[in-house]
């Protein structure tokens, strides 16, 4: 038995009365779970465009109303009809714009700290891009309204005639009436302004070794939606270094401030010390050290391609001085003495 014209009251589980408020609920119970992004399904694309166009259909009294008189109408013939015909038939005239169109690119600053390329880390950034509306394809227009632009018969672009050194030639230019579309009156899109929303993903990227502070990394295809078939616009990660702790100097060295005990520089000695990586060393602090001595812990600093070797992490000592009683301070004054 051939299939019935599709009821896209079934499409979204409701009954043919049902309220505009029920039509809702409906549609957004089921976007959520056949989502292409939750969904499992092989077809969750088509599963989920279908579910957005009956909304659509529905959710405008004056398309539901022609809608119903229309399926009133096909059910009767007992022909065949898939999704792609019910469309058809019931939208006289589907516009697309002419040209593919790239998607914009977009720049994203990602603050690392020397810790995230010692421990290499993976950082988590927020990108936000825009996508093309589901429903409009990016047109932002559903339907034309009238039979076509009259200064281009429709095509959305014309002719004119240049003078050039060489003669007269003739130029494809875009039609100023329509501005390319094609028509000058259309129903606009209702589920979006300019055929595009804002959408903000989750982009995982590794700190590696080449990670320095300007670093740039492009990754293909994550910028803005393209139109129309239009390559998607790439995304440019800029890497800027915000640490308090520690500087690069010299390219691939390290510099940072290391804190010890008063009693360590008078008697010299091991302190312990924490590095980028995670580890804690020891490193000897001799006995006399001043402030501002530099203590060296040579392979800690960045990795340097060319040489293949890691370059080295100066700690500047800050001598600690204890919180002592001033009668204390007096006997340790007298014997210092
Ligand atoms: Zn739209
Ligand atoms: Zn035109």
């Amino acid at each position: 038995m051939a299939k019935k014209v599709v009821n896209l009251y079934e499409i979204l589980g409701v009954k043919n009365d049902a309220t505009a408020k029920e039509i809702s609920k409906a549609y957004r119970a089921l976007s959520k779970t056949h989502h292409p992004d939750v969904s499992k399904e092989e077809n969750a694309h088509e599963i989920f465009q279908e579910i957005h166009e009956a909304y659509v259909e529905l959710s405008n009294p004056e398309s539901r109303k022609q809608y119903d008189d229309f399926y009133e109408e096909e059910s009767k013939k007992n022909e065949e009809y898939t999704f792609e015909h019910l469309f058809s038939a019931f939208h006289t005239h589907v516009v697309k714009p002419h040209l593919p169109i790239r998607g914009e690119d977009i720049e994203l600053e990602v603050p690392f700290c020397i810790e995230d390329i010692k421990q290499q880390r993976t950082l988590t950034v927020s990108v936000e891009r825009f996508i093309n509306c589901r429903t409009c394809e990016g047109a932002n227009i559903l339907q034309a309204l009238d039979t076509g632009c009259e200064g281009c018969s429709g095509k959305g672009f014309k002719f004119e005639n240049v003078q050039t050194p060489f003669g007269s030639i003739k130029r494809e230019i875009q039609c100023p009436e329509c501005s390319g579309a094609g028509y000058t009156d259309a129903q606009k899109c209702p589920d979006c302004k300019e055929g595009k929303h804002a959408v903000t993903y989750q982009f995982k990227v590794a700190v590696g070794d080449d990670v320095t502070d300007g670093h740039r990394m492009r990754v293909a295809g994550k910028g803005d939606e393209g139109v129309n078939g239009g390559a998607h616009g790439d995304l440019h990660l800029v890497f800027a270094l915000k640490d308090e702790d520690y500087e690069i100097v010299h390219e691939y060295d390290l510099q940072t401030k290391i804190n010890v005990p008063f009693v360590t520089t008078l008697t010299g000695g091991d302190h312990p010390m924490l590095l980028p990586t995670g580890e804690v060393v020891k490193v000897p602090i001799v006995k006399g050290t001043q402030s501002g001595h530099k203590v060296i812990v040579p392979g800690e600093g960045l990795y340097m391609q060319s040489t293949q070797k890691y370059g080295d992490l100066y700690a500047t000592v800050n001598i600690l001085v204890p919180d002592v009683s001033p009668d204390k301070v007096k006997q340790i004054v007298s014997i210092l003495q």
